[in-house]
């Protein structure tokens, strides 16, 4: 127990004297409370101004408590809480304090305290940071964008949204390992953070992707960052004995222009990140409405033609071949159209590029050439002349190892003989992986199968794989015939493309025969096939048959 006043101690009990390490009570008189204590408390306050605003507010109020680290005269710290009450003693007030020694709980509060900080730490760590690159992740990036976007809504200020995609990450995780992709994670992490300034924000927000938010940022100002960013980059990265050069696709959007919220912003930054990465590498791409609704359009497509393929809106038309020396018809093109429940007929330029980059044309084309072959087969077994089949494969149908199964498949299925069936292939298909070409070529040209490249003089224009590979046909791109009738130069061009096929020893057919001048034109050069809406226009199988059958019963 303890008394004192505004100037110092004045008594105190054996208790206290105990509790100080103090010999007598004289000791204490006229020292203040706080010179038994350490300068500072543990909360970093200084003592003096701590003890003494309880003790004010004691004599002010009648009542105070309050915990303080007090020093024994050994040196030893220990902790009191102290309750002051307000008492009258003769005509003066004083302070009556009640020490009590709680060093084992206050130091148990503290342990506790600083294992709940460490948990909480852990557990915002676990929340909020990516354990590769220490950078934010998804979810800390939402809130901290959403919170600078609010203040730059506030106070008007400009505001740009970055995405920026490694490519081929998977690439460097498949061939180098996942050590080594984290390695050019954490490397791209240190150099994007190291390019921005203080106050923008850089997450990793999905597995290759990075968002950045640039905060004050105008247009010029998010372009300016987009090459610092890309310079940044340029540096190679090493991970072991290797030297990776990591490409970076950005996508930007703008506050206002492109979005109003971070939804949008960040949905249209990747839109254009998509954008710039299909541009090339190192590259950058602000978004455009444009792109929005390309991107709508394809994903509403592409999910259409996923339905469509199930519940078989697609048809197969088909397009005469014609020898040039009778005009009869002596083969069919195969020619995919979507029957369109709401949009009509829909041609496959529509269509099959993003059938091919979304690898829907697999079973489209699978689809396509067993329809067709069982086609045939029909039309053979009602006693109508036999003719070829040509059935279009994209390259990466081409690509796919098993397309050689897949096309003996659909020649037992439909009973149609190997040697009627061309498949068209582009010369871009043929260009690629010379080796798997020429197997994959090889292996169907010994089922039998006959090969034609379409849309020649259209692709690569190089010449070495028509004598290296085992084609069979060579169709002469409609461009061809058409410039037959603009310019001399394009007469002599398509005679020379119908001399070099023939050179070669492989059929000719020209494509697009529209006039009867280009078929004379065709003609005196020598070419033996042609195919165009002179003759017929593609048509249903229905239709087809008819033109089959009046040749067959003409004389
Ligand atoms: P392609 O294989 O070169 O087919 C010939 C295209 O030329 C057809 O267009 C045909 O209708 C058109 N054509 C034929 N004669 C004439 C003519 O005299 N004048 C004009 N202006 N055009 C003519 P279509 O049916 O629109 O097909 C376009 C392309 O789509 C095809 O070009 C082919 O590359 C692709 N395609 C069509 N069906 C399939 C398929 O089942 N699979 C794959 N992978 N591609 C297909
Ligand atoms: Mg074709
Ligand atoms: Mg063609």
């Amino acid at each position: 127990m303890v008394f004192l006043d505004h100037d110092g101690l004045l008594d105190c009990n054996e208790a206290a004297l105990r509790m100080l390490g103090l010999a007598s009570p004289e000791i204490v008189l006229g020292r203040r409370l706080d010179d038994f204590a350490p300068t500072l408390q543990p909360h970093e306050q200084s003592t003096r101004e701590y003890v003494t605003a309880h003790v004010e507010a004691a004599l002010a109020d009648g009542q105070s408590r309050f915990e303080c680290q007090l020093k024994c005269s050994d040196g030893s710290l220990f902790v009191a809480d102290i309750r002051l009450h307000r008492i009258q003693i003769g005509g003066g007030q004083v302070a009556h304090a009640v020490l009590r020694d709680i060093t084992v709980r206050w130091e148990n509060e503290q342990r506790l305290r600083t294992l709940k900080d460490a948990i909480q730490a852990s557990l915002h760590t676990l929340t909020y940071i990516d354990g590769v690159t220490q950078l934010p992740n998804r979810e800390s990036f939402h809130e901290q964008a959403n919170q600078a976007i609010n203040r730059a809504i506030e106070i008007s200020r400009p505001v740009a949204m970055a995405s920026v995609a490694i490519n081929d990450l998977s690439n460097i995780n498949n061939s180098l390992g996942h050590d080594a992709g984290n390695t050019v994670l954490q490397e791209v992490a240190r150099r994007l953070s190291a390019t921005i300034h203080e106050s923008d924000i850089v997450a990793r927000v999905s597995g290759n992707v990075f968002g950045i938010l640039f905060d004050g940022c105008t247009e010029e100002c998010a372009e300016h960052s987009a090459r610092d960013l890309l310079a940044a980059m340029a540096p190679v990265i090493r991970v072991g004995d290797h030297e990776i050069n990591v490409g970076v696709a950005i996508g930007l959007s703008l506050f206002g222009r492109d979005g109003r919220d971070l939804w949008d912003l960040l949905q249209n930054s990747e839109t254009a990140m998509y954008r710039a990465k299909a541009a090339g590498t190192d590259t950058y791409q602000f978004f455009s409405g444009e792109m929005y609704t390309i991107a709508l359009e394809r994903l509403v497509l592409e999910s259409r033609m996923r339905h469509a393929l199930e519940h078989h809106e697609f048809v197969v038309h088909y397009q005469p071949l014609v020898s040039t020396v009778d005009e009869r018809i002596v083969g069919t093109e195969a020619l995919v159209r979507w029957q369109h429940p709401e949009l009509g007929l829909i041609g496959p330029d529509r269509f099959i590029p993003l059938a091919e980059q979304s690898g829907l044309i697999i079973p489209l084309g699978e689809w396509v050439l067993v329809t067709a072959c069982r086609q045939m087969r029909v039309w053979r077994d009602a006693g109508l002349p036999s003719i070829e089949l040509s059935v279009n494969l994209s390259p990466r149908q081409f690509h796919k190892p098993n397309l050689v199964e897949m096309v003996a498949k659909a020649l037992s299925v439909s009973g149609l003989e190997p040697k009627l069936l061309v498949l068209e292939l582009t010369e871009g298909a043929l260009m690629d992986h010379t080796d798997a070409t020429l197997n994959t070529l090889g292996e169907l040209r010994a089922m039998g199968v006959r090969l034609a490249v379409d849309d020649f003089g259209t692709g690569y224009s190089s010449l070495t794989y028509l004598k290296r590979f085992p084609l069979n046909k060579l169709k002469v791109d409609r461009s061809f015939v058409q410039d037959i009738a603009n310019s001399p130069d394009g007469v002599v061009i398509a005679q020379a493309i119908v001399d070099l096929g023939r050179n070669l020893r492989l059929e000719v057919v020209a494509e697009g025969i529209e006039t009867i001048g280009e078929l004379d034109a065709l003609r005196s050069y020598g070419c033996e096939f042609l195919q165009g809406f002179y003759f017929s226009r593609p048509v249903p199988a229905a239709d087809f048959e008819v033109l089959l059958r009046a040749q067959s019963d003409a004389p």
